[in-house]
C-alpha cells in the first residue's frame, strides 16, 4: 500500500504549483498531480506566450515565464529524484480518474495511467478540468502508438529518422514545426510536413512568416487536405490518412508518425463524481477555508465557487495560501498556528532551504 502523505494536490497549473510552496512553508508534504506532461496549466497550455499584467509586483510576463517562477519558488517542495533529477513528487502525464474516503480518514487517489497515493487532505485545483488535445476524429487514432499529442520530453523521440507529419494550423501546430525542424539531426524526422485543410494558417504572424521560410527552403513540406479516414494496419499503427482536397478528390497519404496539435479543451470528466457539492459544475467551497463539502478537501483556482469569486491567478493565489492554512490547522489541531513572515521567521527560512 502507497505511503500516506499529508496532501495531494490535483491540477499543476498557476493555483496547484502555489498551493504546494504554500503547504510547504507550513511543513506539510504534497504530491503534485496533472495530467498534461508539464506544469503551468492554462497559462502554458493556453497562451505560453501572451503577456499577463496583473500578477502582483510583476509589472508583465508571459503564462511560460510566470509558470517557471511558480516552480523555481516551489522548488524547495518539489525535491529532485537522485536517479531522473526531476521532482520525485510531481507526476505529470496522469489523470486523476478515482477519489475515494478511506475508512481510517484521509483519501485514496488513483490515475488512469496507474499510480495510487494516499493523503490526510486533497487540494483540487483543476481549473476548468484535465486539459486534453483535441484529436482527429478518426476511427483507431486514440489507440495507435505512433500518434501524438506532445512534443517530446528531451529523450529522441520514436520519429526520428522517419516521416513526421504535424497537423494543425494554429500556433501549436507551427511552433511545434519551428521546435522539429530546430533540434539538432539526432531527434530530426528524415521527412517533416505540415498538415492543414487550407493553405493559409490561423497563428501568430511571426510563427507563419517562420514556417513559411521553412517551407521555402525545402525543410518543411506543406500538405493541403482535410482528413477524412484513417488506415491502420493489423499491428494497429496508422500507416496513412486520406485526405479530401479543394478540388473534392480524395488523395491517400502515407506516413511514419502524425503529431496532432490542434489545441487542448479542458474536461471536468470524473471530477463530478468525487462527492463534493458542484454548483454548475463549479466545486462549492467555503470562502474562509476553500474546503469543500468534504472533509479536508479543499478547492482552489478556477475550478471553486462561492459568492465574489473571479477567475483570476491572484484570487487563487489567496484562495491556496488561506487554504494551506485550514488544512494545517485541521491535520495538526495542536500544534499553535502562529503566523510567520518569509522575511523573518527562520523556521520558515529552514524550510525553504536557506540554512
Ligand atoms: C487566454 C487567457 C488569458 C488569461 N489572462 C489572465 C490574466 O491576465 N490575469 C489573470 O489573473 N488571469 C488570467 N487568466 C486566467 C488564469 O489563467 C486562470 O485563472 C488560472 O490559470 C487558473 O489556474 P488554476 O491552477 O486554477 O487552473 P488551470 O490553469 O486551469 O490548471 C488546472 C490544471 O489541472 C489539471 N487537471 C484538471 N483535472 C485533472 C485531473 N482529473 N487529473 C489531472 N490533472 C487535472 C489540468 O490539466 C490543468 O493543468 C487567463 C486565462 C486565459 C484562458
Amino acid at each position: 500500500m502507497s505511503p500516506c502523505t499529508d496532501a495531494i494536490v490535483i491540477g499543476a497549473g498557476p493555483v496547484g504549483l502555489f498551493q504546494v510552496f504554500q503547504l510547504g512553508l507550513l511543513g506539510l508534504k504534497a504530491e503534485l498531480i496533472d495530467v498534461l506532461p508539464e506544469a503551468g496549466g492554462q497559462c502554458v497550455a493556453l497562451y505560453p506566450e501572451k503577456p499577463i499584467y496583473d500578477v502582483p509586483g510583476v509589472p508583465v510576463c508571459t503564462g511560460r515565464e510566470l509558470t517557471r517562477q511558480l516552480l523555481a519558488q516551489a522548488a524547495p517542495f518539489l525535491p529532485p529524484d537522485a536517479d531522473t533529477g526531476r521532482p520525485c513528487n510531481l507526476h505529470l502525464g496522469h489523470l486523476v480518474s478515482e477519489v475515494s474516503a478511506l475508512p481510517e480518514g484521509g483519501y485514496r487517489v488513483a490515475t488512469a495511467q496507474g499510480l495510487v497515493r494516499r493523503a490526510r487532505a486533497l487540494f483540487i485545483a483543476a481549473g476548468a478540468g484535465a486539459f486534453v488535445p483535441k484529436t482527429l476524429a478518426l476511427p483507431g487514432l486514440d489507440a495507435a502508438p505512433n500518434v501524438h499529442h506532445h512534443l517530446p520530453d528531451g529523450t529522441p523521440p520514436g520519429w526520428v529518422g522517419r516521416h513526421l507529419i504535424v497537423s494543425g494550423g494554429g500556433d501549436e501546430a507551427l511552433q511545434a514545426v519551428i521546435d522539429i525542424a530546430g533540434t539538432n539531426a539526432s531527434h530530426r524526422p528524415a521527412r517533416l510536413s505540415l498538415l492543414h485543410r487550407r493553405d493559409q494558417f490561423q497563428a501568430d504572424p511571426a510563427l507563419d512568416a517562420a514556417v513559411r521560410t521553412l517551407i521555402a527552403q525545402g525543410q518543411v513540406d506543406l500538405i493541403v487536405g482535410m482528413p477524412s479516414a484513417s488506415q491502420i494496419s493489423p499491428q494497429g499503427t496508422l500507416s496513412a490518412l486520406d485526405l479530401l482536397g479543394a478540388d473534392g478528390q480524395t488523395r491517400t497519404q502515407p506516413l511514419d508518425h502524425l503529431l496532432i496539435r490542434q489545441g487542448m479543451s479542458p474536461k471536468l470528466g470524473a471530477l463530478t463524481q468525487w462527492g463534493m457539492a458542484l454548483e454548475r459544475k463549479q466545486v462549492a467551497v467555503s470562502p474562509s477555508t476553500f474546503e469543500s463539502s468534504l472533509p479536508q478537501v479543499y478547492a482552489v483556482g478556477d475550478i471553486n465557487t462561492y459568492p465574489g469569486k473571479k477567475r483570476l491567478l491572484l484570487c487563487g493565489f489567496h484562495e491556496a495560501t488561506l487554504a494551506a492554512h485550514a488544512a494545517a490547522a485541521a491535520l495538526r489541531p495542536d500544534a499553535p498556528q502562529h503566523l510567520l513572515y518569509t522575511t523573518t521567521s527562520p523556521l520558515l527560512h529552514e524550510r525553504l532551504g536557506l540554512l
